[in-house]
């Protein structure tokens, strides 16, 4: 599969703005090319059903419509991933990413204050001590909107209030006696697994939640990662996570439909459940603002929002106002724990100050 060769020099490019100068022009182009087409123009490439369907699980990950432009890109790139390098996992669960950067920080003679809901810049100052000369804003742009307010110039104003956020997840966490089990004993080899059917019913699935509606067998993510990781297991109870995709907004509970999708490719799962944790699209959004609606994408995948996010403007990362930076998964190259919306947004500020 073309982009997994040069996958490193591909990941360079895209990695970054849309609108940069190339290193790999040619890689670029390969991928771009490809990337533009709708995920079903792609996984129509694939011979047979499980290859289509494979991919289309991969490419709702993006949580838009598979049959618009650019709808190719998200699912080609994580799919050249698994091929390349594979999906890390991190021992222990995310929070020990959370904690190696908490040392990192610490060791530079960095602070952190917690569970204090920023709504203004004035004021930061009391939080942090003294006037800072950098902020970064590690928001949505509704948060760019709540805490900049007025200061923002009216055009950056106008282009946020214009961004547009997507579906919404429903998160159900699970404890289990044991493991799932799989009709399909291969599942056990994947840490990640995409529960929609074939490649039309996660399409389908797609359709109805970009456009408000919740479908009868949602589109679930699920993980088991305890499987690479036992430091996650207690004896022989183990965790696994799951997410629906449902409307933005969602106000029912997904939980039954989750279940069912699961049975659905693990009959039994239901008599192995131990514990049940629910976290609605609402509940989402009160842990952590960015999740606009429960969207968990920091924004609709729309093809514009793919291109150009948060709006279109050679520097994504600057909001026109001195000192404040935008830096979250809303700046490209958009969600995933790659850190490279921070890099790009601190090297703007540096070569600022
Ligand atoms: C269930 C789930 C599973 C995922 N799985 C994967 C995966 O397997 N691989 C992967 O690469 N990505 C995964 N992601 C996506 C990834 O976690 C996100 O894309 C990434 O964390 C986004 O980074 P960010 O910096 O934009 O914001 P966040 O990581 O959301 O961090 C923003 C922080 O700022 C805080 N905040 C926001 N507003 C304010 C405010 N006004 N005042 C104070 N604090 C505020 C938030 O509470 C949060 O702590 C997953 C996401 C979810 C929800």
């Amino acid at each position: 599969m073309p982009p997994i060769r040069g996958f490193n020099d591909l990941i360079d490019e895209v990695f970054q703005p849309v609108v940069h100068l190339p290193s790999h022009p040619a890689t670029l182009a390969r991928f771009g090319i490809r990337a533009l087409m709708p995920a079903t123009w792609t996984a129509g490439q694939f011979k047979d059903d499980p290859a289509r369907a494979l991919f289309m699980g991969v490419a709702a990950h993006s949580f838009s419509q598979l049959t618009t432009p650019l709808s190719s890109s998200v699912g080609l790139l994580l799919t050249a991933a698994a091929h390349a390098v594979g999906w890390p996992v991190a021992e222990g669960g995310t929070e020990s990413i959370t904690r190696a950067l908490l040392a990192e920080l610490a060791e530079l003679g960095g602070t952190v204050v917690i569970n204090t809901r920023v709504r203004s810049l004035d004021g930061l100052a009391d939080l942090v001590g003294s006037a800072p000369d950098v902020v970064m804003l590690d928001t949505a742009p509704a948060g760019v909107l709540e805490i900049v307010g007025d200061r923002l110039p009216s055009r950056v104003r106008a282009a946020l209030s214009r961004y547009t956020y997507g579906p919404a997840a429903f998160k159900v966490d699970f404890s289990i006696e044991g493991d799932i089990p799989w009709t399909n004993p291969d599942c056990r080899r994947a840490g990640t697994l995409h529960l929609g059917g074939a490649a039309e019913q996660i399409v389908a699935s797609a359709a109805a939640t970009t456009s408000g509606r919740m479908p009868d067998r949602p589109f679930v993510l699920l993980g088991q990662q305890y499987l690479i990781d036992p430091t996650r297991s207690v004896g022989t109870t183990n965790p696994v996570y799951a997410y629906a995709h449902v409307p933005h907004g969602y106000e029912g509970d997904a939980t039954d439909a989750v279940i069912a999708q699961i049975e659905r490719f693990a009959p039994g799962f239901h008599d192995r459940i131990l514990a049940v944790s629910t976290r609605n699209p609402a509940g989402l959004e009160a842990y952590n603002p960015n999740y606009v609606g429960g969207d968990i994408a920091a924004g609709a995948n729309t093809a514009r929002q793919i291109a150009f996010r948060p709006r279109v403007t050679s520097n994504p990362y600057s909001l026109g106002v001195k000192g404040v930076y935008l830096c979250s998964s809303a700046t490209p190259p958009g969600g995933g724990v790659h850190g490279m919306c921070g890099l790009y947004a601190a090297n703007t500020a540096l070569s600022r100050l």
